[in-house]
């Protein structure tokens, strides 16, 4: 089964809970010498390591126990930077809070992408607004980034509206509306298109990544209640 390891707890001297997703499923397991440097499943103790673990059939423990593991593949690219470990450690934290639990598995494939998107060079700021913006369709918010969401006019788009669930036009906005930029607006289009990342990257700039990520936050916060910590890594 492929995992990525979502969370790591202590349990015991040198085991460890491993808390972790795969396409079907949340699971926890449990890594005997975890925490021992001379175990070779100790590489499981990093969140986003991705791996094919097998488990130990019985059940004499509480959790089902690693028997073997393969392909263990770090989250790291082979250079990596602040923001990298940031952009990591914001991405786990927000898999971990936007979904109770057992639902969290539905994040496997975006996640899965989005890892390899930052092993490949995509800039980290553009990988954390497109996984937290996919994310948000799991909570059930699905956004119209092509025409708007009131009229279905593709012309005049002037904001676009997490509460109503995309792009407003000129003649159908209200006062109450977060600002949003005409470069923010074609970012999210584009976005919307489904074109490649690395394509978008040419087009704008990280901080245009980073404010559209606080907006993104900031509803997050007020609608469902969910503060990410680390996201204050990346400012
Ligand atoms: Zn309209």
């Amino acid at each position: 089964m492929q995992i990525i390891v979502l969370g790591i707890t202590p349990y015991k001297e040198k085991d460890g809970i491993v808390h972790a997703i795969s396409y079907k499923e949340t699971i926890d397991f449990l890594v005997k010498g975890l925490f021992s440097s001379k175990n070779k499943y100790n590489c499981l103790n990093l969140n986003l390591a991705r791996a094919n673990v097998e488990m130990l059939d019985g059940k004499s423990y509480r959790y089902p126990v690693l028997k073997d593991l393969t392909d263990i593949k770090s989250p790291l690219p082979s250079k990596y930077s602040y923001e990298t470990t940031a952009t990591l450690l914001f991405l786990s934290e927000l898999c971990n809070k936007i979904l109770p639990v057992e639902e969290q598995y539905l994040l496997y494939d975006i996640l899965d992408k989005a890892i390899e998107e930052i092993k490949s060079g995509v800039d980290c700021y553009l990988v954390t607004f497109t996984f937290l913006f996919s994310a948000l369709r799991y909570q059930g918010y699905e956004f119209n980034t092509h025409e708007c969401v009131f009229c279905h006019s593709k012309k005049n788009i002037v904001s676009f509206s997490f509460e109503d669930g995309g792009f407003v036009c000129r003649d159908c906005i209200a006062e109450t509306y977060y600002p949003f930029t005409g470069e923010e607006l074609r970012a999210l289009y584009d976005i919307g298109t489904g074109i490649d990342l690395l394509e978008i990257q040419n087009k704008y700039t990280s901080p245009l990544w980073l404010g559209l990520t606080n907006k993104t936050l900031t509803f997050l916060q007020d609608a469902i209640g969910v503060h990410i910590n680390s996201f204050n890594l990346l400012k």
